[in-house]
């Protein structure tokens, strides 16, 4: 992505920031979200759309899907591997490596927002089809949170490591340090730090993790989930995206779930965990995932001030996905083809 397609997204990213601090403002929330909410399912409506939605005749395999727009390309790395007949971890695994190492996706990996003392630290879990996962938070100058989550999970008796543990058993496994603060993230945070806005910075400008989910041609279920975390946050702070259940959760009796938006509400509603706990009870991908926005606007105060976002996919190969606010969008990879959807989501308007 060119400078001056950064900057103008940035931009525009402000001016959805600040229309939607309008729009926060303008809603009494209780209120406000009931309203806005009126059109969508109650929980007795859900459930009756779930058992008259017919289930799909075929499973739909091997599939990928992804947060955001950069999850087109890592769709593309993934499906090379689940079209070779490889297995669902491998495939998320390798196709989150992609926006970890581009540094022009500014919130996964190399050239990601660091923290507010401009620091880049990196938080990621994989999961398997038998409840086998590992994570890493507060990961420092290491290019691939993601493989070293998967080593968590595979060579340690343990499933989450941080800060200089983390990188201690990192550079054992092999990995190499490397420096992750691009020129560019460097410039804005002197930037971000020079208009004084010294506090832990958690909106709508810094919300596109990446969330990986797949299903391969044996049926097997997996997930991944890497970032940099919300932009200047405060050293130390740990997102969802490195929780299992919060971030990212699969079980294969029923189908896995990742999340992208402000970390604090999906850790509030072990927000993976919920929708997957949906889909068992018999809601399909997108009901469960309106299900767990639903509930954070109705339960946490002032959540209209933030985005958040939930994929879900089914053992099947049913997709669904469903934010709080418009502007957030998912990709999707089988035989058939490739595509990018924008996510139906329960407030009006839509930030970019
Ligand atoms: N969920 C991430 C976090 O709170 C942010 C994101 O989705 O980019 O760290």
């Amino acid at each position: 992505m060119t400078k001056s397609k950064m900057s103008q997204q940035h931009k525009s990213l402000l001016q959805g920031r600040r229309d939607l601090l309008k729009l926060a403002a303008a809603l009494p929330l209780a209120g406000g979200l009931s309203a806005c909410a009126s059109t969508t399912a109650s929980d007795k409506s859900a459930t009756a759309a779930a058992t008259s939605t017919p289930k799909p005749s075929a499973v739909r395999k091997p599939i990928v899907v992804s947060t955001w727009e950069h999850g087109m390309p890592a769709n593309a790395a993934a499906w090379q591997v689940l079209a070779a007949g490889g297995s669902a971890l491998d495939a998320v695994e390798q196709g989150v490596r992609v926006p970890e190492a581009d540094p022009a996706v500014r919130t996964v990996g190399y050239g990601g927002y660091p923290d507010a003392s401009g620091e880049v630290t990196l938080d990621a879990c994989i999961m398997d089809h038998q409840l086998n996962c590992g994570s890493v938070a507060g990961l420092k100058r290491i290019k691939h949170p993601i493989s070293v989550a998967r080593a968590v999970m595979e060579k340690t008796p343990h499933v989450m490591l941080v800060g200089e543990g983390a990188l201690t058993f990192a550079k054992a496994q092999g990995f190499v340090e490397e420096n992750l603060l691009t020129e560019q993230s460097k410039q804005d945070w002197l930037v971000w730090r020079e208009q004084g806005k010294a506090k832990s910075q958690i909106n709508l400008e810094n919300h596109d993790t990446i969330g990986m989910l797949a299903l391969d041609s044996d049926g097997h279920l997996a997930g991944a989930c890497t970032t940099s975390g919300a932009a200047y946050k405060l050293p130390g702070r740990v997102g969802d995206s490195p929780l299992i259940g919060a971030g990212l959760y699969v079980d294969q009796d029923v189908g896995a779930a990742t999340a992208t938006g402000l970390g604090e509400l999906m850790i509030k509603t072990v927000g993976c965990h919920l929708v997957v706990e949906l889909m068992r009870q018999g809601l399909n991908p997108q009901q469960a995932c309106q299900r767990a926005v639903e509930r954070i606007a109705a339960k946490i105060p002032n959540a209209a001030e933030a985005q958040v976002g939930f994929l879900a996919l089914s053992v099947s190969g049913e997709v669904g996905a469903y934010c709080l606010h418009g502007g957030f969008n998912y990709a999707v990879q089988d035989a058939s083809g490739a595509t990018l959807t924008d996510a139906i989501h329960l407030l009006p308007g839509v930030v970019v």
